[in-house]
């Protein structure tokens, strides 16, 4: 693709895990990636990794909870790699307790990040898809949508995210742009470590209990989810549009 050609991409907490995965490959299937996460020199190895393989990135430093700073952070990406298309809402967070200890602060945290990050970015990049009568968003579910002992705050803001796609479908579909969203099982990230950490067993072992209870027998990667990624914002999609994927090597129920 020549630059005027060039599509560009928005992954939000791409400096590290699964964002940087889906970024890294999206760079590769020939778009701009603005490279989202709330500390721009923490955006540095992804961005690095992306051009030394040939591909456009740019760092941009933004808290997805704060509308200012998501509307700077649109506005930046459109001027300096071009209007953006497609969206991964990948920014994410944990504060897992058991209900009868989760604090206020745990609950508005989790929903602030997921649910709010994922509306005020859709609602800032929206206009530069509608006018240019295509764009593709991405939202990152999880399996605990369907309930985990210990999320309740993380398993609603999932679920909430698979409600707020299916109304994306709706609204946007006319405009040429498709909502999807990717629900990953057990991926291995620093997310999952730091469960392993909460639950006092090492990475090894939590990775090794995980991968007995999956029919395909292993835990999942950030490629995993960046392939899937990969197929949901491609041409070929377009007729893809409100719905969930598990990418969890199983049936979910
Ligand atoms: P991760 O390794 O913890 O990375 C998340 C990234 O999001 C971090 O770079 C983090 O920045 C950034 N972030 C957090 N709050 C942000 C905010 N307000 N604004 C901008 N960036 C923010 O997580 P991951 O495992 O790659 O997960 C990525 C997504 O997949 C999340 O939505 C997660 O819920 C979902 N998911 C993961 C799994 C799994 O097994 N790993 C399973 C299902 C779903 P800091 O480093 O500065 O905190």
């Amino acid at each position: 693709m020549t630059e005027s050609h060039q599509r560009t991409a928005i992954v939000t907490g791409a400096a590290r895990g699964i964002g940087a995965a889906v970024a890294a490959r999206l760079a590769r299937d020939g778009f701009a990636v603005a490279v989202v996460d709330l500390d721009e020199s923490a955006c540095a190895g992804a961005v690095k990794a992306i051009e030394s393989a040939g591909g456009r990135a740019l760092a941009v430093g933004a808290d997805v909870s704060d509308a200012d700073q998501v509307e700077a952070a649109v506005a930046r990406i459109a001027g300096e790699l071009g209007p953006p298309t497609v969206l991964v809402n990948n920014a994410g967070i944990t504060r897992d307790s058991l209900l009868f200890k989760m604090t206020d602060a745990d609950w508005d945290a989790v929903i602030a990040v997921h649910l709010r990050g994922s509306f005020l970015m859709t609602r800032a990049a929206q206009k530069h898809m509608t006018e240019a009568k295509w764009g593709r968003i991405v939202n990152l579910s999880s399996t605990s949508a369907l309930g985990n002992r210990g999320q309740v705050n993380y398993s609603a803001a999932k679920a909430g995210l698979q409600g707020f796609t299916k109304t994306l479908a709706i609204e946007l579909g006319k405009f040429g742009v498709t909502a999807n969203a990717i629900a990953p099982g057990f991926i291995e990230t620093d997310m999952t470590a730091a469960t392993a950490e909460r639950l006092g067993v090492s990475f090894e072992d939590f990775k090794k209990a995980a991968a007995a209870q999956i029919p395909v027998a292993r835990t999942g990667t950030p490629e995993d989810i960046a392939a899937t990624a990969s197929f949901f914002v491609s041409d070929e999609a377009s007729f893809v549009s409100g719905q969930v994927v598990y990418v969890a090597g199983g049936p979910q129920d």
